[in-house]
């Protein structure tokens, strides 16, 4: 879906989680197979003959849609979420409301890219998330991923907190969502790589991952990262052991693509003339599945640059602050070739995420 979603009343543009729309005051549903946004009646919408009621959630910020027949009244996004801090933690439930934004904006680009979103709820292994705060339980909450389950710690939405650790662990960014993004990349390793011969390619570019994770955690936080490890992997962290580089490198994979969509919607260009090392302009696309990764790279190259120009006309630090090296690359370059071959379609991806009522029974 390449274009920035609209309000459907006034066409101003509306950010991702908008509940009401800031031009004219519709109040507006987000309806996931379409990527569009939908004026409310009485709290509902109808969408192709179909009646959607806006997420039980929605007094905590969630503006998608749910179809009547779904059998919850809380939404796909909403229900992906296993355990969340109970309603009466006021603190902690504001916490969530802005993990839940970030999750939302994740699952839309899965959608995007075609990846299969099966829940937890609907078969073991199956994507969930833990979502818990180590200020209400008063003991370290590790942020993680195990057989499908994500957890991520609420407290890192204190900005105090969340920049204390960045500087601590020497990171140039952390964000909730680029924690997102790297859980979720431990959990696709595993849904696509599915034969032995994939296993090998992947092994030959991010290393063998049956070495022991316990040493080498261990290892990692007593010596830090080998030194020179910038010619190689895309953060300190990556070096830790095979599971970390590749998590590390799909993250970068959805920063990137997620980036040059967003860029794309809104219909940014860098003219040749401007750049003058191409010959043509750099017009980011939605979707690079049907093109090869130097394309995709290429662009991300002229763009990320002008992002970081623009980021420091303002005194922030650069949006994109990584070196792409080319071993980086080439890991790049398989997931690239896992995440877009053969794209599931919406009714594809949200036929396996709503399940029928025999395989409900
Ligand atoms: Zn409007
Ligand atoms: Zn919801
Ligand atoms: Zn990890």
């Amino acid at each position: 879906m390449s274009s920035a979603p609209r309000c459907p009343h006034c066409r101003h543009f509306v950010y991702l989680d908008t509940l009401v729309c800031p031009e004219c005051e519709a109040e507006l549903g987000y309806h996931l197979p379409s990527r569009q946004f939908f004026g409310l009646r009485t709290g509902r919408a109808t969408i192709a003959e179909e009646t959607w009621y806006t997420c039980s959630n929605r007094g905590w910020g969630c503006n998608w849609l749910v179809r009547e027949d779904e059998g919850s009244g809380r939404c796909f996004s909403c229900r992906l979420t296993r355990t969340a801090p109970d309603h009466s933690d006021t603190i902690a439930m504001e916490k969530l409301a802005k993990t839940e934004e970030a999750k939302r904006r994740l699952v839309v680009q899965l959608a995007d890219l075609g990846l299969p979103i099966v829940s937890w709820a609907e078969a073991p292994g199956g994507l969930g998330f833990d979502l818990l705060s180590s200020i209400s339980l008063g003991r370290p909450v590790t942020i993680g991923h195990a057989n499908g389950i994500i957890t991520l710690d609420l407290a890192e939405n204190l900005d105090d907190r969340r920049e204390a650790l960045r500087v601590k662990l020497g990171e140039p960014y952390r964000t909730m969502l680029g924690h997102l993004r790297h859980e979720v990349g431990h959990y696709y390793q595993n849904v696509l790589i599915t034969d032995e011969a994939t296993w090998a390619q992947c092994r030959e570019l991010f290393g063998d991952e049956r070495a022991s994770y316990r040493d080498a955690l261990s290892r990692h936080y007593s010596l830090g990262a080998p030194a020179g490890w910038q010619s190689d992997f895309i953060s300190e962290y990556a070096t830790m052991h095979p599971w970390e580089d590749f998590a590390e490198t799909f993250a970068h994979y959805l920063h990137i693509t997620g980036t040059l969509q967003t860029a794309a919607a809104i219909g940014i260009h860098l003219d040749a003339d401007v750049t003058s090392m191409r010959d043509t302009d750099v017009v980011p696309r939605g979707s690079y599945a049907r093109e090869p990764v130097q394309l995709l790279l290429a662009d991300w190259e002229w763009m990320s640059q002008a992002f970081n120009r623009i980021n420091r006309s303002m005194g922030f630090s650069d949006l994109y602050p990584f070196d792409l090296v080319a071993p980086v690359r080439r890991k790049l370059g398989f997931i690239h070739q896992l995440v877009s071959h053969a794209p599931l379609t919406t009714e594809e991806q949200f036929a396996l995420a709503t399940p029928t009522d025999t395989e409900r029974a």
